[in-house]
């Protein structure tokens, strides 16, 4: 939007005098209140001046785009995670699907019996199995699915933009949220943040709803 010289110069005063009222404002550019009305109708109504009753107008400070990239660095896994839906390695591609469809969830992890993580299933990896001949009883899902050491992982601090950036890098649709055990050598899985996660935080942003 282009502001006219006057509607700059009120933001340069506001920024530096704010808050301050609009018959101060009015004062320090020898015009009356009633002239400066529109013009600060409309900064105010396109969000670069802010007013509080009994206060004034003051400067938004950071553009609204400033502000959303601030806030979003600093929300965490933690802040926007799903609880995990696992499967055992013997577990068949058909009992796989069934808990797919029965828990919901597009991402499977697959556990061994200490329930240390070894493998992810999506989606298409069961669609693809099912496209064979074998019966999918017979098919245990450790043979489909993406196994460690390639599996993706993040932790309940890393940073929510850190997530998105791996989920858009590696294209896929989630990211197991892990705890090492055995000293580093292994994972547990203690949580899951998908896409849909990170659809709810735009819908909070947007909705100004995140602390
Ligand atoms: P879909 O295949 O249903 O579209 P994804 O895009 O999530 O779902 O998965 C694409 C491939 O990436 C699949 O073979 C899946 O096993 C694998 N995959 C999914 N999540 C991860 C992850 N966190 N780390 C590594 N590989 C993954």
């Amino acid at each position: 939007m282009e502001l006219t010289s006057r509607q700059e110069q009120i933001i340069e005063i506001v920024k530096g005098s704010g808050p301050i009222t609009g018959e101060q404002i009015a004062e320090r550019l020898s015009l009356t209140r009633a002239t400066l009305r529109p013009d600060l109708a409309i900064l105010t109504m396109s969000g670069f001046l802010d007013a509080r009753p009994r206060v004034g107008y003051f400067y938004t400070g950071k553009s609204g785009t400033q502000l959303l990239a601030d806030k979003v660095k600093h929300i965490t896994v933690n802040d926007y995670q799903s609880r995990p839906v696992v499967v055992q390695q013997s577990a068949s591609v058909y009992d796989a699907i069934c808990t797919m469809f029965l828990e919901d969830v597009g991402t499977l992890f697959v556990v061994d019996q200490q329930i240390t993580l070894v493998g992810v299933l999506s989606r298409k990896d069961l669609l693809r199995a099912s496209l064979g001949k074998q019966a999918l009883e017979t098919i245990p899902v450790s043979i489909i699915m993406t196994r460690m050491p390639n599996i993706t992982v993040c932790k309940q601090g890393d940073l929510i933009i850190e997530v998105a950036n791996k989920l858009i890098m590696k294209q896929i649709d989630g990211l197991p949220i892990v705890i090492e055990v055995d000293y580093g050598s292994g994972y547990e899985v203690v949580g899951r943040i998908t896409k849909t996660n990170i659809t709810a935080l735009l819908v909070d942003l947007a909705n100004d709803e995140v602390i």
